[in-house]
């Protein structure tokens, strides 16, 4: 595989072969891969990329994969011009990119793991697993269900009820662990090493990671072939976050586009801030929280990819914002009613953080915003409950339907 060169230390830049390796055995940073890009420079090109399938697949040159093998339609989801609103939050180049319609599991999760899968089976793994806090749960036990491999997930245990069910109607193993996710993690970092599994965002997390560029690809294709002037992504290990800046970064290297200038802003639930919060004061590391919000699929209390997230901030011109649940749930809200996408917490985070920093003067009027939807509401019903109007109820007859329904318009 000509295009990929190996993975690189993020510290200390030793270099690796491409193994199923994620962290440098002398300074224990974390791994990178690493392309060849004036190789893939010179037979990428956009007309080949438009050829291509509709899928994520047809950026395979970017990704470190020989070939798909998994997760076919994962990817190509629609970019809405949100003009209702952008006239509500005073935008008037505002995008929406929705992968609360992704395939199959209705989450930007299934970009990665099908980047993820297809990586373990060419490594020739037998069992797949992940640590989770839902999304990525349902999605590596729809491809490993795909795929034929056996399937271990495991999850905190108080995750809501749709989410667990999204896993388990797949029939993988479900491991409910007493805890957050970052129990759930630490446990899963432990057992990981001893039983040769591709534990998708542990020991294949630098491939797995890299699905995430293509939320960028997408967006700068579709807008045709131009990078937006904001971003705002919602972060839980901020991984997505900076994987969509390296993604933007690889087209200006690769040669199809001229310039990237996005400012790259991150949102968070105020509930589960680290990131935030490390950036509001200035801090060059993250200290761990506990979290405590509605916005389960991003919460995590020590982001492994945090400092990261900090540079590409730094980098970029970007900055941070956060949302209290009551908040998050009227960005459900605003969404559903002005553009009519149904998203889970981490989208409602998203919504109620542009909204912030429009209102902080941090994004102009007539910028091109592109505000970044990775879930669906389906999957968090419970968070609405008391938040909507009731159904009118009414017997079966014309009188009923006239005294309750059209009497009170
Ligand atoms: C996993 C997830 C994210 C972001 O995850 P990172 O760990 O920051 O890459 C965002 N939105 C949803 C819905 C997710 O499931
Ligand atoms: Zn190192």
């Amino acid at each position: 595989m000509a295009k990929v060169v190996g993975l690189r230390c993020r510290e200390c830049g030793r270099d690796y072969p491409v193994e199923p390796l994620h962290v440098c055995e002398f300074c224990f940073g974390p791994l990178e891969v690493i392309y060849d890009y004036e190789e893939i420079k010179k037979t990428i090109s956009r007309e080949k990329i438009e050829r291509g399938p509709k899928s994520l697949w047809r950026y395979i040159d970017l990704l470190p994969v020989e070939r798909p093998r998994v997760g076919l339609s994962a990817g190509f989801t629609p970019l809405k011009r949100a003009k209702k609103l952008g006239e509500v939050l005073g935008l008037k180049n505002l995008y929406i990119k929705d992968d609360s319609v992704n395939h199959p599991t209705l989450s930007f999760k299934d970009r990665v793991v099908s980047v993820a899968i297809s990586k373990a089976i060419e490594f020739g793994f037998d069992t797949a697993a992940c640590a989770s806090t839902g999304n990525l749960a349902n999605s590596v036990a729809s491809h490993c269900a795909q795929a034929g491999l056996n399937c271990y997930v495991f999850i905190p245990a108080n995750l809501e009820t749709q989410k667990i069910f999204g896993s388990l109607v797949f029939n993988p193993t479900v491991v409910a662990v007493e805890g957050t996710y970052d129990d759930v993690n630490r446990l899963c970092s432990e057992i990981a090493n001893d039983l040769g599994w591709a534990f998708v965002n542990i020991n294949i997390r630098p491939f797995y990671a890299e699905g995430s560029k293509t939320l960028a690809f997408e967006v700068v294709e579709q807008l045709g072939w131009r990078a937006p002037d904001a971003v705002v992504v919602p972060a839980a290990s901020g991984s997505l976050y900076t994987k969509i800046w390296k993604g933007l970064k690889e087209l200006k290297e690769v040669g199809l586009i001229d310039s990237v200038s996005t400012r790259m802003y991150g949102a968070q639930a105020e509930g589960c801030s680290p990131i935030a919060q490390a950036w509001k004061e200035g801090r060059d590391f993250i200290k761990p929280v506990r979290p405590n919000t509605i916005a389960k699929s991003i919460a995590i209390g020590n982001p492994a990819d945090g400092i990261y997230a900090l540079q590409t901030t730094r980098e970029s011109g970007g900055d941070w914002e956060t949302a209290t649940d009551e908040e998050i749930v009227e960005g459900i809200k605003l969404l559903a009613e002005t553009e009519g996408i149904f998203t889970e917490t981490a989208g409602g985070t998203t919504v109620a953080v542009l909204k912030k920093l429009v209102e902080r003067g941090l994004i102009d009027p007539e910028e091109l915003v592109v505000a970044y939807i990775t879930g669906n509401g389906y999957k968090t019903l419970e968070v609405l409950e008391g938040h909507m109007k009731e159904p009118v109820r009414i017997k079966a007859s014309l009188k009923d339907f006239k005294d309750k329904v059209l009497a009170r318009v």
